[in-house]
């Protein structure tokens, strides 16, 4: 049995080896890209979450990305911050839970895009950061992901389950090692919203956007 550190090398599905890796942040991004990597996986990454809010957020979540990636010399394609685009779609969504109807439409969005650039620009697998966190619920982006793939016949969704064989520990301690933003919300308006509730509820500061940074004194 592998340990906690050790990795197997990964194999996309159909013999391919190239790959769209829709990214979310840096923090989960962090362990799929060590991966890929040493699994000799011809990769690059695709960043388009037009759910980041606010603005300054959203840039501050795509820096550490590409500063991530430039380091590895690894491709980074930034797709466009339609927020208006994803405010219109979470229309009548705006208090759904986390991992609700909103959520399923935030993924479905993101996994459009993905495929259709992956369709455009000669991709044939697509995957995504965002199964790594223990927060998202795995099958419902899974269906997302599957779902978008499937308008067209030449890309296929890769389901791997980036948190096994240490990979969720991994994150951790690359996110500490690069001193990564550490994020304090899912990302939209209402997942801040929601989680600042419960933070009066229990009786703690409101998140202060754009300010923690793994590794820093305060341990998680
Ligand atoms: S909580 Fe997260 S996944 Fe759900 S809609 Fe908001 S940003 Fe998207």
């Amino acid at each position: 049995m592998p340990t906690m550190t050790q990795r197997q090398k990964l194999v996309l599905p159909g013999g391919h080896n190239k790959l769209l890796l829709h990214s979310c942040c840096a923090p989960c991004s962090g362990e799929v890209m060590e991966a890929l990597i040493v699994s000799e996986i011809d990769f690059s990454i695709y960043f388009y979450n037009p759910n980041i809010h606010p603005q300054r957020e959203y840039e501050l979540r795509k820096n550490e990305n590409i500063r991530f990636a430039e380091q590895h010399g690894i491709p980074f394609i930034d797709a466009d911050y339609d927020l208006d685009n994803w405010f219109a779609r979470a229309q009548g969504m705006e208090h759904e839970p986390e991992r609700g109807k909103r959520c399923t439409m935030c993924f479905d969005m993101r996994f459009e895009r993905s495929a259709l650039y992956a369709h455009e620009h000669g991709f044939p697998v697509i995957s995504s950061s965002l199964g790594i966190s223990r927060w998202k619920n795995m099958e419902q982006i899974n269906d997302c992901g599957a779902r978008a793939a499937a308008h067209y016949p030449g890309v296929t969704y890769w389901d791997h389950n980036w948190r096994k064989q240490g990979g969720s520990a991994r994150m951790i301690e690359i996110s500490k090692r690069e001193n990564f933003y550490q994020q304090e919300y899912c990302g939209c308006v209402y997942s801040l919203r929601d989680s600042n509730r419960w933070r009066k509820e229990q009786g703690r500061e409101r998140i202060k956007i754009c300010e923690k940074f793994y590794g820093q004194a305060e341990e998680q």
